[in-house]
């Protein structure tokens, strides 16, 4: 097959991945990225002398890079040093209380009771359970099909399993009622509830399924030594060895269809490259909405303002802290969780008292201060990115409101305002056309969600899908995992 040319529109884990095993099954494969450097949302801001991971932080479900390497002849561990994080994270609350979460059940079972009582103890272990047994359920007949319904899910769940854990898959009502019914301790809710913002998600409108999420962070998170970025440089590198061409600062403006097939793609510069397939790792709606041209629209169905999953304000800052003992990843919770979601979803506003998220990134396992650290401040706001722009002092506001917060819980950040550098929603659109500023795609809500979120074939013949807005879902594992299946779907269709 070595004469077939795929082009992959976009360097994100889902790019990369559908790059490396299309490079490795034989393939020339072209990616076109648009960025000055490859890994998408996995990317670095500079701040005064340092670079600071401005997208994801928690590295999960390491397997699905190791076999992507591992399936090349190469090995992940070789190139990458991961380390294992003692703390999952580090949860605080502005009224009192703080809680570590280990990868070990029985030490963050053990915490909680101290935290909170016996009955959120055991509240714990039954959630545990519960979350283990929809991820064994689902892992293998949800995440790994190139685009799953709901019988032929029921139909293999009931080939593999006992009925029983057909039930354990059941839609309770949502997921924030559901943990309800596991702590009696509101906090614990809230902070098992936050994971379904890791889909950008409410969890008053995720299924209660997505209590998987907790469960695969909970059987461990690793940090990447240097980064979280140089997972997608050592993607990059590994696709480059199998040959891979990969173009940087290159704009596809448009996929080229002949005879209601993909035929190619043309740059912004008018440059037109011929390809057998296409491999689109940009958010879907980018193509419903024609930035990718008049014929590429009909490949998926458009995304309303509504359906958008989260969007965030992140600040990336060189400063220090006091106060308070942060660990990696550390959350900073207000009491009102529902309403940080109606205000979000509903009124499209940023509370006034958000959840924070801060990753002090020279903290954790190999950790080093050396004077300033590294930080990642988040909070979560509306995918408006297209139709509100931020202004300074909206941003400045918010910055405040999050320092209120974290205040709050005993901490404190000091900095020069030169050292803080921001993102907002509008940004985050201007960098994932079609976006809104979503960073993952559609939102997780109600249960059919994750089965009408595109699959690895577009509705466009020769056109295929990879990413975080594409099945199975958001993050950089799922992500990494849709562009395998993507070159998966291509080789069956070709092959
Ligand atoms: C602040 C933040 C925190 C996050 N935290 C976590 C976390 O802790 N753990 C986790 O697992 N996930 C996290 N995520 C989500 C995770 O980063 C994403 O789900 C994942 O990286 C998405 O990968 P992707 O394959 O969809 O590609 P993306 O990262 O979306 O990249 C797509 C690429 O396509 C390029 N592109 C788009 N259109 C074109 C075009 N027309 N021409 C050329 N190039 C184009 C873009 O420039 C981009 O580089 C976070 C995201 C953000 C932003």
């Amino acid at each position: 097959m070595t004469d077939r040319h795929a082009v992959v529109i976009g360097a994100g884990a889902g790019g990369l991945a559908a790059g490396i095993d299309l490079a490795r099954s034989g393939f020339r494969v072209t990616i076109l990225e648009r960025a000055a450097s490859p890994g998408g949302k996995m990317h670095t801001r500079a701040v005064d002398d340092r670079e600071i991971d401005g997208g994801p932080t928690v590295l999960t479900m390491r397997s699905i890079f190791e076999n992507l390497f591992a399936d090349a002849g190469a090995s992940l561990t070789d190139r990458l040093t991961l380390l294992e994080s003692p703390i999952i994270a580090r949860h605080a609350w502005s009224d009192g209380g703080l809680l570590d979460l280990y990868p070990d059940p029985e030490r963050s079972r053990q915490n909680i009771e101290n935290f909170a009582d016996r009955a959120n103890g055991i509240g714990f272990e039954r959630f545990y359970s519960q979350s283990a047994r929809i991820h064994q359920t689902l892992s293998e007949t949800f995440m790994n099909a190139s685009k799953p319904d709901p019988v032929t899910l029921v139909g293999r769940v009931l080939r593999q399993h006992h009925p029983s854990s057909l039930m354990a898959a059941r839609p309770a009502p949502n997921l924030w009622r559901a943990l309800g019914g596991f702590f009696p301790d509101e906090r614990l809710q809230q902070l098992f509830a936050r994971y379904a913002t890791y889909v950008g998600s409410s969890p008053l409108s995720t299924p209660a399924t997505l209590m998987l999420i907790a469960h695969v962070e909970l059987e461990g998170v690793w940090l990447v030594e240097g980064g979280m970025h140089r997972l997608a440089s050592a993607m990059a590198a590994l696709g480059q060895e199998l040959g891979i061409d990969l173009h940087l600062d290159t704009h596809v403006s448009e996929i080229l269809v002949k005879g209601g097939k993909t035929a190619g793609v043309r740059l912004e510069d008018g440059t037109s490259l011929p390809a057998d397939v296409v491999v689109f790792n940009g958010d879907t709606n980018a193509l419903a909405t024609g930035q990718l041209g008049r014929e590429a629209m009909r490949a998926v169905k458009p995304r309303s303002v509504q359906n958008r999953a989260l969007s965030a304000l992140t600040w990336c800052i060189k400063g220090s802290s006091s106060g308070f003992e942060l660990d990696h990843h550390n959350v900073f919770f207000e009491s009102d969780y529902p309403s940080e979601f109606n205000t979000i979803f509903e009124e499209r506003n940023v509370p006034t008292k958000p959840t924070v998220y801060l990753c002090a990134q020279d903290r954790g396992p190999n950790g080093s201060l050396n004077g300033s650290e590294r930080m990642l401040m988040l909070v979560n706001a509306p995918a408006d990115g297209d139709r509100q722009v931020w202004a300074e002092d909206d941003v400045a506001r918010t910055r405040d409101n999050a320092m209120a917060v974290l205040d709050r819980c005993g901490l404190n950040l000091s900095f020069r305002e030169s050292d803080c550098v921001s993102t907002t929603p509008t940004d985050w659109h201007g960098r994932f056309p079609g976006s809104g500023g979503s960073l993952y795609g559609g939102a997780s809500h109600g249960i059919w969600s994750s089965f009408t979120r595109p699959g690895a074939r577009s509705r466009l013949k020769g056109l295929y899908l990879s990413g975080g807005s594409v099945h199975p879902g958001p993050g950089v594992p799922m992500a990494t995992l849709s562009g395998r299946l993507a070159a998966r779907a291509v080789l069956l269709d070709i092959g």
